[in-house]
């Protein structure tokens, strides 16, 4: 049996890979479907993960992850889990793909999340290139220049407030004039001097050259197309949560989640059910961040150890 079982191999799970290998679990497998590395290796550059100066890729960044976990230990098995359950006696099963199964004392799950794509012409081609889903990863390179956010929900109208400090200028671009978000928030999207509403305004197409996107074209109520000429354009239009491992046979999630599907956690990265953690951009209120992720996987880990090692 493992002592722990990680599911998902980006940024939480191979810290926490890292850190219930080193201190002193001898047991222990992480499954990831593909490659280890996570989401971020799908970032052509990256910032602001601390210590990591000059120009250097998603993937650059994360390629020294899995050896690093391996010298201490941590096994790594290519493999789609397909639910984690709980038996009576407290032993967790991993189900996989291939129909077979591993018993484990505790499990921290990291599958991730993925943010939704609207489905403009250009949002896939242009994605990285100026079209972006996070503006705290990428809205200081429009630092001083005009961007477009779409969506009205409330991650569109708080990352539009963010970026409203960075950029010269937000065009809050929504398919209706009501907005889905908090009342104060909508309040405060409507008091910013650099936020222009462009409401009942359908995204049709974002436009560029080999440098990148050079602005949008929104279909307006009449029919009518008016371009938006900026060099970023944010699409936040919900978030998909990797939570399909957590769904049980009858059809309820093993642990407590917020109504949009995230797993709730306190700061332990415990969940309601002893031995299950949850680590990353799948845990309620998560930044959403690669520093944060591997953050939340150490926490993971460290409880990890206390809950096998019956100090919990
Ligand atoms: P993920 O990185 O999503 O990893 C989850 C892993 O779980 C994946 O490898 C997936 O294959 C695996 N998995 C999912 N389901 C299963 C399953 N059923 N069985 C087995 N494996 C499974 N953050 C920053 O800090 N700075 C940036 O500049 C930045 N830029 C970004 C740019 C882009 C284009 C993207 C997409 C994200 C960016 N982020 C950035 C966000 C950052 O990548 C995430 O916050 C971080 O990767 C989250 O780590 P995670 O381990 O929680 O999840
Ligand atoms: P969301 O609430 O689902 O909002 C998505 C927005 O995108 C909606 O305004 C929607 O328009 C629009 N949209 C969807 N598909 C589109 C498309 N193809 N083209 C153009 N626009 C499209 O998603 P979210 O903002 O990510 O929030 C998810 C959940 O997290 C919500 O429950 C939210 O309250 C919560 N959340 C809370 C906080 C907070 O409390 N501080 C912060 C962030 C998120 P319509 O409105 O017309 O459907």
């Amino acid at each position: 049996m493992l002592d722990c079982a990680i599911i998902g191999g980006g940024p939480a799970g191979l810290t926490a890979g890292l850190y219930t290998t080193r201190g002193g679990l001898d047991n222990v497998t992480m499954f990831e479907k593909g490659m280890p590395g996570g989401q971020i290796t799908m970032s052509s550059e990256i910032e602001n993960y601390p210590g990591a100066t000059g120009h250097i890729s998603g993937m650059d960044l994360m390629i020294p992850w899995p050896e690093q976990c391996q010298r201490f230990g941590l096994k790594h098995e290519m493999s789609e889990v397909t639910r984690v359950s709980r038996r009576e006696d407290g032993v967790f099963s991993i189900q996989k793909s291939d129909g077979t199964a591993d018993e484990a004392k505790s499990v921290i799950v990291c599958t991730g999340s993925a943010p939704k794509r609207a489905g403009f012409i250009g949002e896939d081609a242009f994605f990285g290139r100026g079209v972006s889903t996070c503006a705290t990863c990428d809205g200081f390179f429009y630092k001083n220049k005009e961007v477009a956010v779409i969506g009205g929900g409330d991650t569109a109208l708080e990352e539009a407030l963010y970026l409203a400090k960075i950029c010269t200028k937000v065009y809050l671009i929504h398919r209706r004039d009501t907005f889905r978000s908090a009342p104060n928030t909508i309040a405060r999207v409507k008091a910013a001097e650099n936020i222009e509403l462009v409401v009942n305004a359908i995204p049709e197409e974002v436009f560029g050259d080999a440098k990148g996107v050079n602005g949008i074209r929104v279909k307006l109520q009449d029919g009518s197309l008016r371009q938006i000429d900026v060099p970023g354009v944010f699409v936040f239009v919900g978030n998909n949560v990797n939570n399909q491992v957590l769904i049980q046979a009858d059809g309820s999630f093993l642990c407590d989640m917020t109504p949009w599907g995230e797993v709730k956690v306190d700061l332990s990265m415990k969940t309601s059910v002893p031995g299950l953690f949850a680590a990353g951009d799948m845990r309620a209120e998560a930044p959403k961040q690669v520093v944060c992720a591997a953050g939340d996987g150490a926490v993971a880990a460290l409880q990890a150890i206390a809950f096998v090692d019956g100090h919990q």
